[in-house]
């Protein structure tokens, strides 16, 4: 799952990015309003973490902007303490959730995989599909209850994948939300093409799909 951190503390936005990246997700990272918005507006990120406060544009104005523009994707508003009235502007904006400074990242961590879990229709933190299971709070991943070792690209794609079980995932959407904005796509992009000779990938299938498990020839590209 890719993520944005648009904050303009360097040492937050590092700690915030450092956390995330620690925890199995992908992440951009923008220190201004302008240049956060433009990522929102042109990247897929399937959630993002917005300060309020920001240079060039605040925050509550950058996500108005998504919204009206049709961007869905869940926000997370970094609101300062004792601004409740930050906190009434950012829902109001279309915030799915804020977090008040100073916070601990463990919050920000449970909080962002309830919006994820959220988004993609998921109610519990254990993800399953056929005899996989992963537990988005420890990145555990069971086959048929044996915990098996996984790289941190083979986990990043698992996670994906078992967020959108049910639905199709096409390659591009694999690019776009397994690499973040400084990978080079189109160097990787063949190598998705050869991994699935069919045009999709039907992520409800994701076990076998990977089979077999877990040195698949999918996995063995991306590792
Ligand atoms: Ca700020």
């Amino acid at each position: 799952m890719r993520l944005l951190v648009i904050e303009d503390d360097p040492d937050l936005n590092r700690q915030l990015a450092t956390a995330l990246t620690d925890a199995g997700y992908v992440v951009d990272r923008a220190f201004d309003g302008e240049e956060g918005h433009y990522l929102g507006e042109t990247e897929p990120y399937d959630a993002v973490i917005l300060d309020i406060g920001l240079p060039k544009a605040d925050g509550i104005s950058v996500l108005e902007n998504w919204r009206r523009a049709g961007r869905a994707m869940p926000v997370l508003i970094l609101t300062a303490r004792d601004r409740w009235s930050d906190k009434v502007q950012g829902f109001d904006a279309g915030a799915d959730d804020y977090v008040a400074k100073p916070f601990h990242l463990e919050e920000i961590l449970a909080r962002i995989r309830a919006l994820l879990r959220r988004s993609t229709g998921h109610a519990q933190s254990e993800l399953t599909c056929g005899p996989v299971s992963l537990d988005t709070r420890t990145g555990r991943v069971c086959v048929s209850g044996n915990p098996i070792k996984m790289t941190s690209h083979e986990y990043r794609l698992l996670a994906y994948l078992m967020h959108h079980t049910g639905r199709v995932v096409s390659r591009t959407e694999l690019v776009e939300h397994l690499y973040d904005q400084d990978f080079d796509r189109d160097r990787r992009r063949p190598a998705l093409d050869r991994a699935f000779p069919q045009n999709m990938i039907p992520s409800e299938k994701t076990h076998s799909a990977v089979g077999p498990w877990p040195k698949g020839k999918l996995f063995g590209i991306l590792r």
